[in-house]
């Protein structure tokens, strides 16, 4: 594998203009790019080209916009809005992840449920073309680009309040470069919206397992659904999740949690209005945990799953699901057979947008087995007209299962888009948008 690491835009233009073949990167965190075991996924001329390296920058608007340019991590972009009394609304979970590759990935996280997606808090965005010009796009434009894209724009409508579609959203010049995974260019910085900051807390609350009774649940994502002004995120970690975590972290015995993140001056409110009004969980059952603590629990989960799936030597099994409020029963209903099949399992997610990560935790001979089992999880979701992978993009892992969500209107966007912006197909050839 050839690998090139960047320390400036200028040697990125200079690279670029020699037109080989790159899957450019930031930190590598990406679940759908096997980045430990490329060999034989990429064509023998990619270069995988480090973006990681080159020194970010952070700028504060007189606005309240946040100019992120370079590598910065989520984590860096978080702590320096706090610095200046602002918030940056988007909290992927995994927070070492680059900002600039967030916006490649179209990348969501917790908050979503109250602030809606990345997609919506970009301003604006420079990127480095195939002839190594910078192109500033703008949110506030509608997408110019000489392709017509009445088809692809009336199949995308059905997706508008999904927080990923199968497919980029295609509507403003943004979204070129949101959600395309670094396949139309280098992103080399952006603009994003902040909010003024105000002190949060979470709600936590104890269920019973989701596979012996979700009515509780239910009853909790029905009433949130009035409260998306308030409640920031609305999240969900099932007992097996829970059960990697050591036992002093773990505030349930055995239980699901689901917390809501809120402001904490309108605890009162949301206490009044919303949780009292639940029926099926008790007032003991429900506690605050402040934001360290929950943070810690919050980003242990995963990592604790990853970490276990390293150790058996298998590639990460998991959904990335989001099916429509009416559809998130059968949702759960078919995860409830998929914990049936006699593979360990675990699930937690976004539940507020009924938008579940199901886990199985295989040994390596049940990899084929999990598969299949995937695959007729995604041909139910294709029939529920949901999204499969609402939230960590498509990558070389994500192909094959996505195949069936594009028809010819999309692909036929995608070659010209390529032929376009691409033409010598140096931009991650291997992805989704080469179909
Ligand atoms: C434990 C864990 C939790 C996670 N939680 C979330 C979550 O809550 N929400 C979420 O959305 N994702 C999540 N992810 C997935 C991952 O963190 C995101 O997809 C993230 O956006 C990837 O960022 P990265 O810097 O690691 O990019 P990489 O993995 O290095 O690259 C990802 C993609 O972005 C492209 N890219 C990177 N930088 C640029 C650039 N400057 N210009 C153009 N293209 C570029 C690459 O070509 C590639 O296609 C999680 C992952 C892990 C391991």
């Amino acid at each position: 594998m050839k690998t090139k690491s960047f320390y400036s835009f200028p040697e990125v233009v200079a690279h670029i203009k020699t037109a080989r073949p790159t899957l450019f990167h930031s930190s590598q965190t990406s679940t759908v790019i096997p980045f430990e075991k490329l060999d034989g996924a990429l064509g023998s001329e990619t270069v995988l080209g480090n973006l990681s390296t080159i020194k970010g920058n952070l700028e504060m608007l007189s606005n309240g916009n946040l100019k992120v340019t370079g590598f910065v991590t989520w984590k860096e972009a978080k702590e320096f809005c706090l610095q200046h009394g602002r918030e940056i609304m988007t909290s992927p979970t995994e927070e070492l992840a680059g900002v600039l590759a967030g916006i490649a990935t179209s990348c969501t996280g917790e908050r979503s449920f109250g602030f809606k997606n990345l997609r919506s808090q970009i301003v604006e965005l420079t990127f480095v073309d195939y002839e190594g010009k910078d192109v500033t796009l703008y949110a506030d434009r509608k997408l110019e680009c000489g392709i017509d894209l009445s088809t692809y724009q009336a199949d995308f409508a059905h997706y508008k309040l999904y927080k990923n579609a199968p497919y980029p959203r295609l509507e403003f010049e943004t979204d070129l470069m949101t959600g395309t995974e670094g396949q139309l260019g280098v992103i080399e910085s952006a603009v994003l919206r902040t909010i003024e900051h105000f002190p949060e807390t979470f709600i936590f609350m104890l269920l019973p397992r989701w596979e012996e009774d979700f009515k509780p649940h239910l009853e909790v994502f029905k009433a949130v659904q009035n409260f998306r002004t308030q409640v920031r995120a609305c999240e969900f970690i099932d007992s097996n999740s829970l059960s990697y975590l050591p036992t002093e972290k773990n505030p349930g015995k055995n239980q699901d949690v689901i917390f809501l993140e809120i402001r904490k001056d309108e605890f009162e409110d949301i206490y009044e209005n919303l949780l009292s009004h639940l029926t099926l969980i008790n007032e003991d059952q429900i506690f605050e945990m402040d934001a360290t603590k929950c943070r810690d629990l919050r980003v242990s989960v995963p990592r604790a799953i990853f970490e276990r799936n390293s150790q058996m030597g298998v590639t990460k099994k998991g959904t990335d699901v989001q099916v429509s409020p009416e559809r998130f029963e059968d949702l759960l209903n078919h995860y409830r057979e998929m914990g049936k099949v006699g593979v360990a399992y675990n699930l937690f997610g976004h539940f507020g947008d009924a938008h579940l990560h199901f886990n199985f935790m295989p040994t390596p001979d049940k990899n084929d087995f999990c598969n299949a089992q995937l695959e007729s999880l995604y041909s139910k979701v294709l029939e529920w007209k949901g999204s499969p992978f609402a939230e960590h993009g498509i990558g070389l892992l994500k192909r094959k299962f996505i195949a069936p969500f594009y028809n010819d209107h999309q692909k036929s966007v995608f070659r010209a888009l390529k032929n376009k912006y691409d033409p010598k197909g140096q931009f991650f050839p291997e992805g989704f948008m080469t179909c």
